[in-house]
């Protein structure tokens, strides 16, 4: 087993390369300072990529009238107001930007008759508002900043699995890393620190979350003492696959409704009229997802667990053009033609509100060489996030929090490491290679089988108490799992480390479930039925000095006076 390791330095290191670590990683370039990019998986394969519907902002190409402030509204209601004011007015405001400067970049987007980037509807946002490619967005995004990475030279280290932060008194000083194709040990040293690891999602058993969203960001920053704020906001989106078996939750967009798609239950009954007779399928997430829910669990979905989505009515060549890797998903893993066929979909795991708590103009932790930026990060998107602000929030915030990281590392020097704790960690790693260790495989299917029946779309205490109780049992466990053979490509030590983070997003999204005794945008607890007025709070996690998580509950930021107009007020 490993002993040595190899230095490398740089001004600043972002961990992750989906859109955030990337859009961050150029802004260090650009000011100047020297960045490394590390991802635990290949360059372009982040799980970014799997996006589908689109980026929000309001460019007006399509509805005229659509403009910051009526973003902004959107936000902050679908939030449930429990979102950062000043995070949603910096996304409102620099979301158009963004989208142009992708452009700039030699990003393609469908466009207008008239020439102009176009614009699709998509649930609970006012205007038609999502800048697209086909059902194709991710990719292009991805493919357009990889391409800037690659232009500018920057540093790229991928298959690194970053297992923990090394930290010296206030600061982070370094991370340490293992080359998963090699075996071999890295300690990045850095003045600032960038974590862009993404979401939690695979700590569900049901998620349309890419193999990479075990939170990994989330676990090595909480060991590191860094604030987490509202982890029991999980999104579940209405529509994810349930048939076959294997593709269980992979997504299907919102883009097939934002284009004209229909849910119906097996009476044939479009039941949306019901529960929304005006905004219909494209409401709010929750609302979507809990109707399909509902409809389910009284009797009137498929024999597969879910109900049908019907967008046949919009013919072939509409279909291959608007959706074609729906079209693609559903032919070629449930032999489905949906041109001519309904498709059988369900609720599904699909994107973590919570993460790490940052100051919104510069996204900085509580730790103050430690910035965060996308999904792994908190604040923007309260108790629910609207469709298509992930990709515009991954781009705005993470060219904020690189430009501070390396505004930072300007002014700073490396810090001293000891060597005993690059020492301690690499041990760390090595004490997984025992001949008895228990397969981390195992505990996962346990833990993710534990959230996806205890943690779920509607919760209780009995469930949730049920689920802290059995997410203990697995903490202790924990400590005699293992992996045998060659460090090089040995997914049992994949396992190890990622149980390790899931562990934390588990406990903090449970434990603050059971503490908002409440329901609010995507937490609906069956025995708080109704929203509550003195829960307009965020709940923050923190490690605290006993080693135990500990939490803490306090207001949200109130917003400015005129802000308040382009809100609209909260209803009890
Ligand atoms: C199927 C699907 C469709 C979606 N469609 C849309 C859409 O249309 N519009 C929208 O706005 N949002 C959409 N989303 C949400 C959106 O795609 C994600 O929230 C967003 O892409 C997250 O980007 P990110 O940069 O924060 O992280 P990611 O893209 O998840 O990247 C995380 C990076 O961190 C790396 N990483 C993780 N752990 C480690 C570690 N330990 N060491 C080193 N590297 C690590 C990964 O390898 C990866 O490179 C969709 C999500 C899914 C699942």
């Amino acid at each position: 087993m490993p002993e040595d390791y190899e230095t490398i330095e740089s001004d600043v290191l972002v961990i992750g390369a989906g859109g955030a670590g990337l859009r961050a990683a150029v802004a260090v370039n650009d000011s100047g300072q020297k960045v490394i990019v590390v991802s635990k998986s290949l360059l372009g394969k982040a799980h970014t990529v799997m996006a589908e519907g689109g980026m929000a902002a309001s460019l007006g190409n399509v509805d005229p009238k659509d403009n910051w402030t009526v973003h902004y509204g959107d936000i902050i209601e679908e939030g449930v107001y429990i979102s950062s004011w000043k995070m949603a007015e910096i996304l409102a405001k620099e979301a158009p930007s963004r989208v142009l400067e992708l452009e700039s970049y030699g990003a393609l987007f469908d466009r207008t008759p008239d020439g102009r980037i176009m614009q699709r509807a998509f649930g609970a946002h006012t205007y038609r508002r999502l800048a697209h490619l086909g059902d194709r967005t991710g990719l292009e995004i991805i493919k357009t900043m990889e391409h800037q990475v690659i232009h500018r030279d920057i540093a790229f280290y991928d298959e690194m699995y970053i297992t923990n932060l090394i930290k010296e008194g206030d600061r982070i000083v370094g991370a340490i890393g293992i080359k998963m194709n090699t075996g071999k040990i890295f300690l990045f040293k850095a003045k600032a620190f960038v974590i862009a690891t993404g979401g939690s999602g695979r700590v569900y058993k049901i998620t349309s979350n890419s193999w990479e969203s075990t939170g990994d960001g989330i676990g090595m920053a909480y060991r590191a003492g860094v604030k987490l704020r509202d982890m029991e906001m999980i999104q579940f989106h209405p529509t994810g696959m349930v048939y076959p078996p294997g593709v269980r939750g992979l997504l299907v967009t919102e883009g097939v409704r934002g284009e004209g798609g229909i849910l119906l239950n097996t009476k044939g009954e479009r039941y949306m009229l019901r529960y929304s007779p005006e905004k219909k399928e494209l409401d709010a997430r929750d609302v979507v997802a809990r109707a399909n829910y509902r409809e389910i669990l009284e009797g009137r979905g498929t024999e597969h667990g879910g109900v049908y989505l019907d967008i046949t009515h919009k013919g072939p060549d509409f279909i291959k053009h608007k959706l074609p890797a729906m079209y693609q998903q559903f032919m070629e893993f449930a032999g489905v033609d949906i041109t001519k066929e309904k498709m059988e979909v369900a609720p599904t795991v699909h994107y973590m509100m919570g993460g790490i708590e940052v100051e919104p103009q510069t996204e900085r932790s509580n730790v103050e060489n430690l910035f965060a930026a996308g999904e792994v990060a908190s604040g923007l998107h309260g108790a629910n996030r609207l469709g298509g602000n992930s990709l515009s929030d991954i781009l705005v915030f993470g060219k904020i929090a690189g430009e501070n990281a390396a505004e930072f590392a300007k002014k700073s020097e490396f810090g001293k490491i000891t060597p005993a704790k690059v020492k301690n960690e690499i041990q760390y790693i090595n004490s997984f290679f025992r001949e008895d260790g228990k397969n981390p495989y195992d505990l996962i299917d346990r833990l993710t089988s534990c959230m996806s029946e205890n943690v779920g779309i509607v919760r209780d205490a009995e469930h949730l108490k049920k689920a802290l109780e059995i997410i203990s049992e697995l903490k202790k466990e924990f400590s005699g799992v293992g992996t045998k053979g060659l460090i090089k490509y040995n997914h049992g030590l994949l396992g190890c480390l990622e149980l390790s983070n899931m562990l934390v997003s588990c406990e903090a999204i449970t434990t603050c479930a059971l503490m908002r005794e409440e329901s609010r945008g995507a937490h609906t607890r069956s025995d708080f039925p109704k929203k509550d007025k003195n829960w307009i709070r965020n709940i923050i996690t923190v490690l605290g000095e006993d080693g135990k998580m500990k939490f803490e509950v306090k207001p949200v930021d109130e917003m400015p006076g005129e802000y308040k107009n382009y809100v609209k007020p909260e209803v009890y």
